[in-house]
């Protein structure tokens, strides 16, 4: 199944081009009390709301999906988890290029670990990216993200899959420059996760994905997910060993070659096989 967040955050499920408006499903949340539990309220109930959409889903109003304006499908992530280099032929093109590696060592994900951006820098397809910093590169990286369905704290390989319970194409947009990762890459709206969730059993194996991404029509980045150097499980297994993961948790699992820059008024369109395409705008003016 395909679930999205569109418009004044209302919920819908994706078929073809169109998008059935099931938000009447979002009853089943638990009502907000304070402090609210980590993690993202809608993703701890996801199997009870997908099983209410589905049945809504037959008398639902439909629109066309160019008609609404999509949000990131993961409301309240409590962490957005990176693996900042986990395509080899990315880790040598950082190596050739000093406007990525910036006079750092680029070295391996085993000795970096990894990193997180804020989650007050997601937006969805339907927002404009708002670069800042017109004198520096702004870079895209497509990426595999991983939305985390319940709490894991020191997963192994082998059960991690069963902590996932669907997957969405991430943007990590990177400003580049000599400061630490999470600062750079947390400006607002540089982390876009779309078009929709898809959920675990639509991807059985997420080792297998064809991603790709252009800008304005020209091909930057195209390869497939079994060229990560940590696995999808690995990853949830080197994550869940420093910290638990909650519902809604995003691991955006590192992108591979042909980063570059983009430029206010560019067109971003990324996919990944299995999951869709999402198109995103770069504000056509710099965001102060
Ligand atoms: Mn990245």
């Amino acid at each position: 199944m395909r679930l999205c967040r569109f418009d004044d955050d209302r919920i819908g499920l994706v078929q073809g081009d169109q998008v059935s408006d099931v938000s009447a499903a979002l009853e089943l949340l638990e009502p907000r009390r304070w402090p609210a539990p980590p993690g993202d309220a809608l993703i701890a109930r996801l199997d009870a709301v997908l099983e209410r959409a589905r049945l809504l889903a037959r008398e639902a109003p439909r629109r066309p999906l160019a008609a609404v304006r999509l949000k990131a499908p993961v409301a309240n992530p409590s962490k957005i988890v990176n693996a900042p280099i986990n395509y080899q032929a990315h880790i040598d093109e950082a190596k050739r290029d000093p406007g990525i590696a910036h006079g750092r060592e680029i070295k391996t994900i085993a000795d970096w670990g990894l990193f997180l951006k804020s989650s007050s820098s997601l937006i969805g397809a339907g927002e404009p990216i708002r670069l800042r910093f017109p004198g520096r590169r702004n870079d895209h990286e497509v990426e595999l993200a991983v939305v985390i369905g319940r709490e894991a704290n020191r997963v192994p390989r082998a059960d991690a899959l069963s902590y996932v319970c669907g997957y969405s194409i991430g943007l990590d947009m990177t400003l580049r420059g000599p400061e630490l990762p999470s600062f750079r890459k947390s400006i607002d709206t540089y982390s876009v996760l779309g078009p929709w969730l898809v959920t675990r059993d639509e991807l059985p194996d997420p080792a297998a994905l064809e991603l790709w991404l252009s800008v304005n029509g020209e091909p930057r980045q195209r390869s497939n997910t079994r060229r990560m150097v940590y696995d999808v499980p690995r990853l949830i297994e080197y994550a869940s060993s420093f910290y638990t993961l909650y519902p809604g948790d995003l691991i955006f699992s590192g992108t591979p070659e042909g980063v570059g820059p983009v430029k206010p008024g560019d067109e971003i369109r990324a996919g990944i096989e299995g999951i869709g395409e999402l198109v995103v705008r770069v504000a056509p003016e710099y965001a102060g």
